[in-house]
């Protein structure tokens, strides 16, 4: 049998904030205009992403709760402005983040985070600093401003599948819901 026939016991699973079509030109130009003063490896851009809350491995089994919590979140669409790019020496990426807080995608997250400890997918909290990777095994650089700034609008979140390749990183979209106004909600 074929390695992709035999069912899977555990997924790498992460949710995400994925960037539409226009979303990652915008990261893809940014990336292409740094990439002269930058040491490191460009990420590839159909796996540019926001991570919300990385799980790690999910016995199979268990997807449909997953499914069902987050059918249970509820958020209105909200937009990110990333105006910066930021260095983080220990996990040697540079990315964009947005100085200006986004209470909406900080309650999304709270929610996530309840239901994920509620469901029983992960015991303690985790912080969250929002942001997108453009660049990985960096060594070393100095953080700016982003001009001009990048807007996200935000209408839905992800959860999304990791397989790692010899090529690198293969992200699938399992399953997306939409961020409804609060008039949609009532
Ligand atoms: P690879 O690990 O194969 O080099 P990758 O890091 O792009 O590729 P994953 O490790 O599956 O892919 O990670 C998916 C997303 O989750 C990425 O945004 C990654 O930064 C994030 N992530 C991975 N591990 C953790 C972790 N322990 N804590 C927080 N976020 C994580
Ligand atoms: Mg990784």
């Amino acid at each position: 049998m074929s390695e992709g026939l035999v069912p899977k016991k555990t997924r790498r699973l992460f949710f995400a904030l994925w960037p539409s079509e226009q979303e990652r030109q915008d990261l893809t130009s940014v990336q292409a205009n740094m990439s002269t003063k930058v040491e490191g490896r460009a990420v590839r851009a159909d796996t540019m992403h926001l991570t919300l809350y990385f799980l790690g491995s999910v016995e199979t089994d268990r997807v449909n709760a997953l499914l069902a919590l987050a059918d249970g979140l509820r958020c209105a669409p909200f937009s990110i402005e990333f105006d910066r790019y930021i260095y983080w020496r220990k996990p040697q990426i540079v990315s964009v983040q947005n100085s200006k807080p986004v209470p909406q995608l900080m309650d999304l997250y709270q929610q996530l985070e309840t239901g994920l400890i509620t469901s029983g997918f992960i015991t303690k909290t985790a912080k969250f600093s929002p942001h997108v990777t453009l660049f990985r095994k960096v060594k070393n650089f100095l953080d700016g401003d982003l001009m001009p700034v990048l807007h996200w609008q935000v209408q839905r979140f992800c959860l999304v599948e990791s397989n790692t390749l010899p090529t690198g990183a293969v992200y699938t979209v399992l399953s997306e819901w939409p961020l409804l106004a609060q008039a949609a909600m009532d």
